[in-house]
């Protein structure tokens, strides 16, 4: 028997995105398409759980579908990509809505971007170049059966069960990334992997690895992963040994210290953090385009590992040491040390600051430039070493100096 969703549907969705979903269903039984809601939006509606993107399929031409919603004013049109017929229009103002043409795909090349062989193929070939049975679910849109879950990859079933199974045995030679995919998913709804499909893993990962693939697909998957902030996720990733992915090393870190120091200490690149503690080969960081703030972390985390601490320090030293490395390789080398001077820092030494500037120095009678730079570097040691605590004892010091 067929499984219908639209009460599911009716009551998990805005009332925006049902009139914006009320009038693609119109327009499309006036002209003959058949459309569906298709992915992670059907896989939440099973699920029960919000969905952020609203995916629709259209059987056949995207573009053509949205310019007869354009042409009746129901959407404006905001993106389209002519090479894969996809369209991004937004309805009311407001409800932004993902349309893409049915389409086929092949991978020339295991591990890269697919070529599409085809656009306006079924929805069932469609179906198959997906990730997991639990993300190939579509919903139809047309008036017919409106709400009717089309599920030609047994997902309904996976999906009660709590399983991630890819579509086919070459799903992961084709596209590794789909691996990270799966950690997200487990770890989001809490399922699990099916056995063959964690074989199928495993023997990627043991035998088959290449560097030759596309790695941004890679770092986007793991920004999603560790932006989760998750412990589990850093533990299954390690269990898992997907580190091998990324040629990483496996550290003896849990997931939860990461988590109990990102919590305290509010690092920005939060992914970065865990990142940092598995990926050290300096051709992988190379091949994921890091933006210049985030190479910046991986700089610093070289840095600081290839000039480690000497063992007896001054806050001094322990303040140079750290001073101009961003927070998040400071946690790293912290996480692969267990060095407490790093805490340290962060907790108390970075905050140590110089009230006197320049021009009060000045005005106090010292007028080289390099002699100006010296004091202020006395001051912090000293300030560091707490034998100075107050901006009146910084003055102190320096009119001793002019004496
Ligand atoms: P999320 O809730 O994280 O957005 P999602 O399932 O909507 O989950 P997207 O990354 O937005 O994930 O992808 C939309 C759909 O495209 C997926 O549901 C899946 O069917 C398909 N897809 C995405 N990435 C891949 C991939 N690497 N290989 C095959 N299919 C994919």
């Amino acid at each position: 028997m067929s499984l219908n969703i639209e009460k599911q549907m009716k009551a998990q969705l805005s009332d925006e995105i049902l009139n914006a979903l009320e009038l693609c269903s119109q327009t499309a039984d006036e002209n003959n398409f058949k459309i569906y809601l298709i992915g992670g939006i059907v896989r939440d509606l099973l699920l029960k759980k919000k969905s952020v993107d609203i995916d629709v399929t259209v059987e056949g031409d995207a573009i053509e579908f949205c310019h007869l919603l354009a042409e009746k004013k129901y959407c404006k049109i905001l993106q389209v990509q002519s090479a894969l017929k996809t369209v991004k229009a937004v309805f009311k103002g407001k409800t932004e809505i993902d349309f893409a043409s049915t389409r086929q795909e092949f991978y020339p090349h295991r591990g890269h971007l697919p070529v599409v062989v085809k656009i306006g193929c079924s929805l069932q070939e469609d179906v198959y170049r997906r990730d997991f049975t639990i993300n190939s679910l579509a919903m139809s849109l047309n008036k017919k059966n409106y709400g009717e879950v089309i599920d030609y990859v047994g997902g309904i079933k996976d999906i009660k069960n709590k399983k991630i199974r890819v579509l086919h045995d070459n799903s992961f030679n084709e596209d590794p990334s789909r691996i990270l995919r799966a950690l997200k998913f487990a770890a989001r709804f809490d399922f699990c992997r099916d056995k063959h499909t964690k074989m199928l893993q495993e023997k990627y990962i043991n035998t088959q690895l290449h560097e030759d693939i596309s790695w941004a697909r890679i770092k986007s998957e793991l920004k999603q992963c560790f932006s989760l902030n998750s412990a589990k996720v850093y533990d299954m990733f390690l269990v898992n040994e997907n580190y091998k992915l990324i040629y990483g090393q496996k550290p003896e870190i849990k997931g939860l210290e990461i988590k109990n120091l990102i919590d305290k200490y509010n690092p920005y690149n939060v992914w970065l953090v865990y990142l940092g503690t598995v990926l050290n080969n300096k051709k992988i960081i190379e091949q994921f385009c890091f933006t210049r703030s985030e190479k910046k972390i991986f700089t610093d985390i070289e840095f600081l590992m290839n000039n480690r601490l000497s063992v007896m320090n001054t806050n001094y030293d322990i303040y140079k040491f750290f001073e101009k490395r961003t927070t998040e390789s400071i946690l790293v080398y912290y996480l692969l040390t267990q060095r407490k001077e790093a805490l340290k820092y962060l907790e108390n030494l970075s905050l140590v600051r110089v009230e006197l500037n320049g021009d009060e120095i000045q005005e106090l009678g010292i007028k080289n430039g390099k002699e100006i730079g010296e004091i202020l570097e006395e001051i912090l040691k000293k300030k560091l070493s707490g034998s100075i605590v107050k901006k009146g004892d910084e003055i102190e010091f320096v009119k001793s100096k002019i004496k």
